[in-house]
């Protein structure tokens, strides 16, 4: 079939979940990925799922997605790991709990759950904590995790059979006339037609943009992560540790510690290589953090891409090129933002408007301001 109510351009979970949501709205989609689903950012996640930021825009976006994470089970007929195991942001200055405790004011006028845990409550709530300079934490027990494959394979289910996920197809260039979109050509000279093109194409967004003759503010960086062999479950919430030299790990459900940090200075992506050095220091802040999880072992390493905005919030918008929409840009949030993108995107596609505020999302905006909880 060539023609279609839409085609989505990449099988990541911003990708599938635009198009399961699509689909469950009746529309015939069809879903390209020039390799297999999930094979840039969302395999490599850490499957981390937050509601904390200091946006409402991000905010409302994630609480959307926590109760879209929350029914999949039921939807998909199989587990998707979804447990609301707690997000912990150590605090150990001053000036970090001020702007903490202001972001959480926001958090918590928008019907967030979220506490601040001053130290000996830390403590309690992650047994074996080094608490050495450590004032608290700002917690909250509604975020949480799920597992990546489990949530591709529902999404990519829910479309089959509506429409048609094919894989390794590669679009080489969008198709247009008169300042609308009209489809794509693929490597293998095949052409798709549709009015509403979805770039969902993450780190490489920026290039299929470019097919379009557009430019977007996008920027790959490579993120590493590492995963241990299974240790005793003691519920370790996401620790959030912001100091230079901090780092994000969870426990997953089944005991491993699964985690990663932010490189300094950046490393230009997209870039899929490990290196020695993530792997020696990201041990090393893992066991200062909880030294007991010295006990495990590193099982395996790997690294994929952040594509990053100036301000570190993510674009969804329709573009100058009209029906050709982007859903880019999601930094180190994509994972927990995609489903509520999803649903906002086909949401807007077929009833016109946006059920969210998107505004902070908009192609035009000024990209001025910064996502304080990046
Ligand atoms: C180490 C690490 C840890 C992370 N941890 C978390 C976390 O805990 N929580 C969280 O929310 N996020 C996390 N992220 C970020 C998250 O992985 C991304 O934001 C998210 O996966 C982006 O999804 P996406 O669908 O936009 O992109 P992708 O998953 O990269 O999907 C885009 C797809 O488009 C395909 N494509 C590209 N060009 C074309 C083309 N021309 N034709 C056809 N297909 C094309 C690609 O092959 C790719 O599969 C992490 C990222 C990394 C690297």
């Amino acid at each position: 079939m060539k023609n279609w109510d839409a085609i989505i351009i990449g099988g990541g979970i911003i990708g599938l979940s635009a198009g399961y949501y699509l689909a469950k709205k009746g529309k015939r989609i069809l879903l390209l990925e020039k390799r297999e689903l999930g094979a840039g950012s969302t395999s490599r996640c850490i499957g981390g799922i937050r509601q904390q930021f200091s946006t409402p825009g991000s905010i409302k976006l994630a609480m959307k997605s926590v109760e879209l994470f929350s029914r999949m089970e039921e939807e998909f007929g199989f587990s998707v790991e979804f447990a609301q195991t707690g997000y912990l942001f150590l605090v150990f200055t001053e000036e970090q709990k001020r702007k903490f405790i202001r972001v959480m004011e926001l958090q918590r006028s928008l019907g967030l759950e979220v506490y601040y845990l001053d130290r000996r409550e830390v403590e309690e709530l992650v047994p074996g904590i080094n608490s050495q300079g450590l004032l608290g934490g700002v917690y909250s027990p509604r975020d949480g995790q799920a597992y990546p494959f489990a949530v591709l394979k529902g999404m990519a289910e829910g479309i089959s059979g509506k429409g048609l996920v094919k894989r390794r197809t590669r679009v080489v260039e969008i198709l247009s006339h008169g300042g609308e979109v009209k489809g794509v050509l693929t490597s293998n000279g095949e052409k798709f037609y549709s009015p509403l093109v979805i770039n969902a194409a993450g780190p490489w967004a920026g290039e299929v943009a470019r097919m379009a003759g557009l430019e977007l503010p996008l920027e790959p960086e490579r993120h590493e992560a590492f995963i241990s062999t299974r240790l005793p479950y003691r519920k370790i919430p996401m620790i959030v540790d912001y100091r230079t030299d901090g780092g994000y790990f969870q426990q997953r459900l089944n005991g491993q510690i699964i985690g990663c940090y932010t490189p300094r200075p950046r490393v230009p992506g997209p870039r899929e290589d490990s290196s020695f050095e993530f792997l020696k220091e990201m041990s090393y802040r893992v066991v200062r953090v909880i030294p007991w999880l010295k006990e495990g072992l590193v099982l395996r390493q790997w690294a994929g891409a952040y594509t990053m905005t100036p301000d570190g919030s993510p674009i969804v918008d329709e573009t100058d090129l009209k029906g050709f929409y982007v859903a880019a840009g999601m930094s180190g949030h994509g994972f927990m933002f995609g489903p509520a993108v999803g649903w906002a995107l086909a949401e807007k596609i077929t009833e016109g408007r946006w059920p969210l505020p998107m505004e902070e999302f908009s192609l035009r905006r000024e990209f001025a301001s910064e996502e304080a909880l990046k």
